[in-house]
């Protein structure tokens, strides 16, 4: 183990991840099945070094590039939400660390996860290859579009704010098919929303009050200018 980086097994992180499941449950996680996906998907892999400590922690944490990895509880929340089923295929709109993107592929048969910063989907990628993820497929690009060669999607999950429910989004929905985002332009006042397709029709629930960073269309500049893809 290298000095000051924390090993699977050390005692503290297990107390904390188990305090963490606790207070899940205790603030209403029912789905057993999520939380069994939070207790094996190690959280402090997916924040940097300095934040390791705090992994269990029920908060967001920075991840650089001014984004954040989620509070757990609102990935729980969002996870479950999404009513998932082990043969679905998952669209995920915002890598970020990959830490939600982890807890979805112990789920689901697979995953398509899209980012827009390059060095975020980078490090993301390296996670998934040493956690042995091997359902999880990830594009550099702007989500807003969505990944049509792979459509229809059962699920799609947006884990950043969009400011009105993305059409492109809606129309990648399978029958039966569930959207979960974040919607609102204003940080102080983003309601999480579930868009459920049944048939022609799209069921749409108001799921809550969520903070997340916005949903930006298009590219970093530097990355859009020299034409990375
Ligand atoms: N779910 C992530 C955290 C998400 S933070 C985790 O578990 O760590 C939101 C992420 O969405 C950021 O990484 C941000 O860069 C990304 N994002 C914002 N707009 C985007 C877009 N249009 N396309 C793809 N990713 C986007």
């Amino acid at each position: 183990m290298t000095p000051g980086r924390a090993g699977p097994g050390e005692p503290g992180l297990i107390q904390k991840k188990l305090r963490l499941l606790m207070e899940l449950r205790r603030a209403g996680i029912g789905d057993t099945r999520v939380l069994g996906a939070i207790e094996k998907t190690p959280r402090e892999k997916f924040v940097p070094a300095s934040f390791e400590d705090q992994a269990y922690e029920n908060m967001a944490l920075p991840i650089g590039n001014a984004q954040t990895v989620s509070q757990p509880y609102v990935v729980a929340l969002m996870t479950e939400k999404l009513e998932l089923g082990a043969r679905q295929n998952v669209l995920e709109i915002g890598t970020g660390s990959g830490y939600q993107t982890a807890v979805l592929a112990a789920l689901c048969r697979r995953v398509f996860t899209i980012e827009r910063h390059r060095e975020l989907l980078r490090d993301a990628a390296r996670r998934f290859e040493e956690l042995r993820l091997r359902n999880i497929v990830c594009r550099f690009g702007d989500g807003t579009k969505g990944w049509p060669e792979q459509a229809p999607y059962e699920r799609v999950l947006v884990t950043a704010a969009a400011p009105e429910i993305p059409a492109s989004l809606v129309d990648a929905l399978a029958p039966g098919g569930i959207l979960v985002v974040p919607v609102g332009e204003d940080h102080r006042d983003q309601q999480l929303m579930r868009i459920r397709r049944d048939g022609d029709r799209f069921l749409t629930e108001d799921l809550g009050l969520v903070r997340f960073v916005p949903l930006v269309a298009g590219l970093p500049r530097r990355q859009a200018d020299q034409n990375l893809t």
